[in-house]
């Protein structure tokens, strides 16, 4: 039977991480009372509406904004690089006196960024690191290279080969389990730790025989989803499907970095006549979106990944405000992240595996979802 021991591990985690976010914010120089919460103006910069998870971001980081007296520019540019350059320029423009940016492609923003650092304007890259220049001050995350392991270690679980927490299951079945691998956009930074973290807790059981790539497309750039798009994901499953599993073989698990891929390869899957409940694979996730979690209820997707966005847009924020104060933001990770030109001290947070046994305890229980949402 399944443990749950990683997942109440994952709760305290994110329960922790909540009560230090209160306690710097309470203790830091996040006040509206001390210095920077005089009404000046703070730039929010997302890369798309299309996700959810951004709306969710978005809402987040300006609602605690605007509790901390700060006006709030927020802007989403439909995953289109010139108009988030000329979204940030506006907002340069328009007197920011600090900049929160989520980019879509993290190496185009170089000159833009020299135009804010030239006003003297902090910039905080938001969830994805911005490449490629000196001006980025500091980097609000999760700890990316632990999704990935995250989403390997709920496809090992759902294939019955190992805990959550990653131990290995007495008696699992040998195998061999057709896997297809697919990773997100090449132009965001952590598509590149979600990958590594997922394929350094597979790679055993490709070694040993268990886990089988048919298609053989197992570098990062095969697997690559330009923009996370769901219909490229589901074309290249359908592509997948025709060309190797035509012989009458089957997929059993697919490795997917976020809910929106999740969902193309479902319909990929489901157009080639896979059944929930007759051999339908074990799929990934990543973001708790709500319709993913409703495919989880469904049996359709196995798992996704909890990353709090309330809790990052306090961070995000949090630094923002730090900095404005002329106070030094908290940090955790000072190596990890080197953006080509330096490394960008970070604070990255945790997240946690979410199945169908553990949604209400998750989601549910820590308010991100209301049990109305995911059964509506
Ligand atoms: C985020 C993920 C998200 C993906 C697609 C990544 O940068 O970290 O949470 O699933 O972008 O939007």
């Amino acid at each position: 039977m399944k443990s749950t021991k990683i997942l109440l591990a994952g709760a305290a985690t994110l329960a922790a991480g909540a009560l230090l976010l209160s306690g710097c914010s309470g203790s830091g120089g996040g006040g509206s009372t001390d210095g920077g919460g005089d009404g000046g103006l703070v730039g929010v910069a997302m890369p798309t509406k299309s996700s959810e998870r951004w709306i969710q971001d978005g809402d987040a980081v300006k609602a605690e904004l605007e509790e901390q007296g700060f006006t709030v520019d927020l802007q989403y540019a439909e995953d289109d690089i010139p108009t988030q350059v000329s979204q940030i320029e506006n907002m340069i423009t328009k007197g920011a006196e600090a900049l929160i940016i989520a980019s879509i492609d993290g190496t185009t923003l170089t000159s833009v960024l020299q135009e804010a650092a030239d006003a003297g304007i902090p910039v905080i890259a938001y969830d994805r690191l911005i490449r490629d220049t000196e001006n980025v001050d500091y980097y609000a995350s999760f700890d990316n290279y632990q999704v990935g392991v995250q989403q390997a270690t709920s496809i090992l679980n759902g294939l019955g080969l190992t805990e959550l927490d990653g131990t290995p299951i007495d008696g699992a079945p040998a195998g061999p389990f057709n896997i297809e691998l697919f990773a997100g956009s090449l132009d965001d930074n952590n598509a590149f730790f979600f990958w590594n973290g997922a394929i350094d807790t597979l790679q055993p059981y490709f070694d040993d025989g268990t886990l089988v790539v048919k298609s053989g497309q197992t570098e990062i750039e095969q697997a690559a989803t330009l923009r996370w798009d769901g219909e490229t994901a589901q074309s290249r499953m359908e592509d997948i499907l025709t060309a190797f599993y035509s012989d009458g073989s089957k997929v059993n698990a697919v490795l997917s970095p976020y809910d929106g891929i999740s969902r193309g390869i479902i319909s990929a899957l489901t157009d080639a006549g896979y059944t929930v409940g007759e051999g339908w694979p074990i799929i990934s996730g990543q973001d708790a979106e709500l319709d993913s979690v409703k495919a989880i209820n469904r049996g359709e997707q196995y798992s996704t990944i909890f990353k709090d966005t309330r809790l990052l847009a306090q961070v995000a924020v949090d630094m923002a405000v730090a900095l404005l104060n002329g106070d030094t933001p908290e940090v955790n990770n000072t190596t990890d992240y080197d953006n080509g030109v330096k490394v960008v001290p970070s604070y990255l947070l945790e997240s946690a595996i979410v199945v169908k046994d553990n949604i209400t305890e998750v989601l549910v229980d820590s308010g991100y979802w209301t049990e109305a949402e995911i059964n509506g």
